[in-house]
């Protein structure tokens, strides 16, 4: 949590420095690749004031178009150079519910710092940065200071939203802001989706999104766990049995994808998500005192190139692993993870096997032995306009291993969708909704990665928020 003192704070006719970007405090390589604590510490109040003077505080503040839910950054970062640090937060939750949690995960360098006007000869704005520590300010506050946005007058109308991922999460803030009674049903016993069981702590303690969740709480949104909508209820079930007048669905795409390589059913072959869940959620590594174990390998090959895949190397190294490979098709240059992330899975030593392209796992007596992989090299651009990896002749090898994650995505879970007959679905099994996020079904909507596939956390939050207003009018027009 940073360090405080709104006392301090001054109210300075702005001059913008001309100083360098604002390091972010981090915990050595060495330390942090053998805990869960968290890499990034976070700026000081210091640093945040400092980092806030470097904005020009435009005219123009493209930076605003180039967040994916609008937040108005310019006056966001006003306050903190003015030292009103409630209401800059308060501008932060006009948008974003999860401000701190954002702050820490959402891309920015490809977002809102990629449009800062500083970015055109320089080092933008760390505007990503800023957030992190205004949403920090604000959960470090006593719970009756934090900013609680204001919820509307009781409408007498009753929303079920599926998924307590991003998505899900951001639908009913905003459905309580219209003053909708809202539950939140979720299948696992611990709220947040993928916030929780996926992204290790040491990116996204979990405190901070049990914090942000328990003030959606505060704001009367009723959440229930452990119960599977598709199994427990169906979504007809919902509203014809259950009394809502809508249902918002948002339950992620979750369901691992695997190579269809041999080998795949040995002992100590995970999928990313298991292997990061069991991890995360059920604190495996704690095991017997957890009630959920988790394989430590000795050696661990990891293949993907995006931010699934490096958390999961990075998870592996903190479980003890003496050597962790990532194994990617395509060069580093072309990986889909934040960069930051590959930066900081370089320095705890994860060794990147680039251009490899995995063909067979193989194994003893049941258990994993190695991982055989094919070198490639890149040829002509393909459909996606990245230059295809094209395999090398001969070019086999075995990557000596007692563990492999699979790390290549994962797509939507059938449970819901095949108990709902009447909502359109796409070839691959996602829910087809509109920008709205209105489906084929009558008083369904959809959003987030069940609708787009793995995409970002400020995405799902958009399309949930964008829902929850969609579902404002059509209760107004249509319901009772
Ligand atoms: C390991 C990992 C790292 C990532 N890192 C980043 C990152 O750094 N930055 C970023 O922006 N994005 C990242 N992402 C992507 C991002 O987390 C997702 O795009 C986002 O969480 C999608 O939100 P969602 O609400 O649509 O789904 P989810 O977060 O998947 O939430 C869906 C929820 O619905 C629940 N559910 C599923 N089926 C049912 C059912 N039938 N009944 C009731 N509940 C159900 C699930 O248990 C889950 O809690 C990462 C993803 C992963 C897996
Ligand atoms: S574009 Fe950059 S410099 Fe201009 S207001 Fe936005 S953050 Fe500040």
């Amino acid at each position: 949590m940073p360090h405080l003192d709104a006392s301090n704070a001054e109210k300075p006719r702005h001059k913008p420095s001309r100083g360098p970007r604002v390091p972010m405090p981090e915990r050595s390589a060495v330390e942090r690749a053998r805990d869960f604590d968290e890499v990034n510490l976070g700026y000081t109040e210091e640093q945040a004031k400092a980092e806030a003077d470097r904005c020009l505080q435009c005219k123009n503040p493209t930076c605003i178009d180039g967040c994916p839910v609008n937040i108005d950054i310019k006056s966001f970062i006003r306050h903190i150079i003015d030292g009103e640090y409630a209401d800059g937060v308060a501008v932060l939750k006009e948008r974003n519910a999860l401000p701190a949690v954002c702050g820490r995960v959402c891309p920015q360098e490809e977002q809102c710092e990629a449009a800062c006007v500083l970015a055109k000869k320089g080092d933008p704005v760390a505007i990503g940065r800023l957030e992190r520590w205004l949403g920090d300010f604000d959960l470090a506050c006593d719970l009756e200071e934090r900013c609680e946005p204001e919820v509307g007058e009781n409408t007498g109308y009753r929303v079920a939203v599926v998924g307590s991922g991003p998505a899900g999460l951001a639908c009913a803030g905003e459905l309580r802001r219209f003053g909708h009674a809202v539950t939140v049903f979720e299948s696992l016993h611990a709220l947040g989706g993928v916030l929780t069981y996926g992204i290790p702590e040491f990116r996204l303690p979990k405190s901070i999104v049990q914090a942000e969740i328990e003030m959606l709480g505060i704001m009367g949104v009723e959440f229930v766990t452990d119960i599977v909508v598709g199994a427990t209820y169906t979504v007809d079930e919902l509203m014809s049995e259950q009394g809502y007048d809508a249902v918002f669905v948002g339950n992620g795409a979750g369901l691992p994808v695997f190579l269809g390589i041999a080998g795949e059913n040995l002992n100590g072959v995970y999928s990313a998500n298991e292997f990061l869940t069991r991890v995360n959620l059920m604190r495996g590594y704690e095991f017997p005192k957890a009630d959920t174990p988790v394989w430590r390998g000795r050696k661990v090959a990891v293949i993907g190139g995006g931010n699934v895949a490096m958390d999961s190397a990075r998870t592996a190294k903190r479980l003890g692993a003496q050597g962790v490979f990532l194994v990617y098709r395509r060069s580093e240059e072309e990986m889909p993870a934040r960069r930051e992330e590959v930066h900081h899975a370089r320095e705890e030593g994860i060794e990147f096997k680039m251009l490899c392209s995995p063909s067979e796992i193989v194994g003893h007596d049941g258990w994993v032995t190695g991982l055989t992989a094919t070198r490639m090299e890149l040829g002509e651009p393909d459909e996606s306009g990245r230059r295809a990896p094209v395999c090398v002749l001969d070019s086999d090898f075995v990557i000596d291993c007692d563990t492999v994650i699979v790390a290549v995505g994962t797509r939507a879970n059938p449970l819901l969708t095949q108990t709902t007959p009447d909502l359109e679905l796409t070839r691959r099994g996602y829910v087809v909704a509109d920008e709205q996020g209105a489906t084929s079904k009558p008083g369904v909507f959809a959003g987030g990665d069940i609708v787009t596939g793995s995409a970002t956390v400020i995405l799902a939050m958009g399309a949930g928020k964008r829902a929850a207003q969609a579902i404002d009018q059509w209760l107004d027009t249509h319901s009772r």
